[in-house]
């Protein structure tokens, strides 16, 4: 399937490029939107739902990355990623001129 909602092909978080990567197959076998495969350092989201699923599940799997490096008693749990990602995502829609103050550029200003 082609990317229709111009996901990007690789996020970084802190000095590592993470590869994200558009996957259904393997996914709904495991009834999953998405997942995060630290060792080989990628994501996967399910490309068949609809967008606003794959943005929750992309900025999800990047919580889930970031927290990679933490000791296994630090990292987020999986309900503290669920409910960061669903918040972020509604307050970044909610709120565009908080968006746009905090991903302003200098220039911008
Ligand atoms: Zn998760």
């Amino acid at each position: 399937m082609p990317n229709v909602f111009n996901m990007p092909q690789r996020v970084k978080i802190g000095a590592i490029n993470w590869h994200v990567e558009q996957a259904s197959h393997d996914l709904q076998l495991e009834e999953l939107r998405g997942h995060t495969l630290p060792a080989l350092r990628t994501m996967r989201v399910d490309e068949t739902m609809p967008l606003s699923l794959q943005q929750e599940t992309l900025l999800h799997e990047v919580l889930h990355a970031l927290s990679v490096p933490l000791d296994n008693d630090q990292q987020l749990t999986e309900q503290q990623v669920r409910h960061t990602a669903a918040y972020l995502m509604q307050i970044f829609t909610d709120n565009p001129r908080l968006r746009e103050f905090l991903f302003q550029e200098e220039d911008d200003a």
